[in-house]
């Protein structure tokens, strides 16, 4: 008899002890709306929905969600620190190194740590965290740059092109 039914985002703050504010709604919204954003990306979807907000402000907030668990940041090598509301279970992400398209992949274990060294040295291991690097489909069709901002293609690659 647990059914989840969608939270308010107030309702939600509320519930993990966060003061609502404004700012701190807006920061949420804009992470479920898309997540695996940056801060940048999430302070200029706040500032357009609630006017000024300092850079500051957006890391204050965003710092703020993490710690009370509502939000889940991971840094890609390479990247920026990415922020998304997808929290609780134990997934990882795939990454493309060409375009820095991100996805989440289910852990097949399900809890942390799902992956055990061979010798734990005698640590008290909680995490394994794992990042799948490579190339999402639109790169592999040499059309990478369609939807993402930063593409980085070299301008010396070589591309096959007209196969559709
Ligand atoms: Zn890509
Ligand atoms: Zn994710």
């Amino acid at each position: 008899m647990s059914v989840q039914l969608p939270v308010e985002p107030a309702e939600l703050l509320r519930r993990h002890g966060v003061q609502v504010t404004a700012q701190r709604l807006a920061i949420l919204r804009a992470v479920s709306d898309r997540p695996h954003r940056t801060a940048d990306d999430v302070a200029e979807v706040v500032r357009a929905e609630i006017g000024a907000i300092s850079r500051q402000g957006v890391y204050d907030g965003l710092g703020v969600l993490v710690d009370k668990g509502l939000l889940r940041r991971f840094q890609p090598a390479g990247s920026p620190t990415r922020y998304e509301d997808r929290v609780g279970d134990n997934h990882h992400h795939l990454v493309c190194r060409s375009c820095g398209q991100t996805v989440d992949v289910d852990c097949a274990v399900g809890t942390s740590p799902c992956l055990h060294p061979a010798n734990d040295q005698g640590y008290e291991i909680d995490e394994g965290e794992v990042i799948y690097w490579g190339r999402c489909p639109d790169c592999r069709k040499g059309a990478g740059d369609g939807r993402t901002r930063q593409s980085n293609r070299k301008s010396a690659t070589s591309t096959r092109g007209g196969e559709q």
